[in-house]
């Protein structure tokens, strides 16, 4: 299914973590289809990330970068902000998409993984936010969108780290948007239910040795089973969702978690 996306981010620069697949690639591809410079970033730092950058800025004609920044460590969040405004000039949009996931009951839950699943999932959120909040309210303009999940407002077993974390970012979301609430600034979380992503791929595996599933019953009777249309997302609807309260249009919508959950929020 192809984005029909017509928002017009014409002088925006925009920073997407996490943004060498999935949710945070389409959402940069969306920004700088629709007129955006956009820095994109990963922890991989490969010829590949670069050149996704690179093909990104002969699509579109938008000036488009590839930051590396290793999101589980909290001094290269804030740097990140940084190089963004030196490299691209300044960051008036920022995606906070990167995120991890690790499945195992709190019982046999390493303090590593705990630390690496908050961490970047949550902390680093707290600290590119921090770090772009003053020359947004210099400029009274700033749009901070934080990619939470369903699960940062509905838990699921085996999942407490990323859990715990999703509902933080949707706490940290709520905070941020009051502290500028009287300024040109929104804060809010994105909330998307199961879309079709590498994170969830790698899910799969883990949940086949946990429940002695199969594939496809582990797809419809465990990922799916919370998910009333019965369908994956697609990116796309992700990536619009993100567009949209970007836009001048949502200036009013701050403080929200802002749900694209096949309906799962309705049971
Ligand atoms: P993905 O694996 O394609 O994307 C994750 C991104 O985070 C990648 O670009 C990866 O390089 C980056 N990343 C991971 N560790 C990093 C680190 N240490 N430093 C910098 N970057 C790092 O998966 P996705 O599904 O596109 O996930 C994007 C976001 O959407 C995540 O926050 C995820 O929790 C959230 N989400 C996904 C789903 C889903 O069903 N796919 C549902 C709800 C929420």
């Amino acid at each position: 299914m192809a984005a029909n996306i017509s928002f017009d981010f014409s002088g925006k620069r925009v920073l997407v973590t996490g943004s060498n697949s999935g949710i945070g690639l389409e959402a940069a591809r969306a920004f700088a289809r629709a007129g955006a410079n956009v820095a994109l970033n990963s922890l991989s730092n490969t010829e590949a990330d670069h050149q996704l950058a690179h093909d990104l800025a002969e699509e579109t004609g938008q000036v488009c970068i590839y930051l590396p920044a290793d999101l589980s460590q909290r001094d290269q969040a804030n740097d990140l902000v940084a190089r963004c405004r030196r490299d691209l000039g300044g960051v008036d949009i920022l995606v906070n998409n990167a995120g991890i996931q690790h499945v195992s009951p709190v019982e046999e839950f390493s303090d590593d993984a705990w630390d690496r699943v908050t961490e970047i999932n949550l902390s680093s959120q707290f600290a590119t936010i921090r770090a772009a909040l003053p020359a947004m309210r210099k400029q009274n303009w700033g749009r901070i969108i934080n990619v939470a999940s369903a699960h940062g407002l509905h838990a699921s077993a085996n999942k407490s780290a990323y859990i715990a974390a999703k509902h933080g970012v949707v706490g940290l979301s709520k905070t941020t948007a009051l502290e500028v609430a009287e300024t040109g600034i929104t804060c809010n979380a994105v909330c998307p239910g199961y879309v079709f992503t590498p994170i969830i791929e790698g899910q799969i595996p883990d949940q086949m040795a946990q429940t002695g599933l199969s594939r496809d019953a582990v797809i419809r009777d465990v990922l799916l089973t919370k998910q009333p249309t019965k369908r994956f997302i697609e990116m796309e609807e992700i990536a619009s969702a993100i567009l949209y309260i970007s836009s001048d249009m949502a200036r009013s919508i701050t403080g929200h978690a802002f749900a694209v959950d096949g309906g799962w929020g309705a049971i």
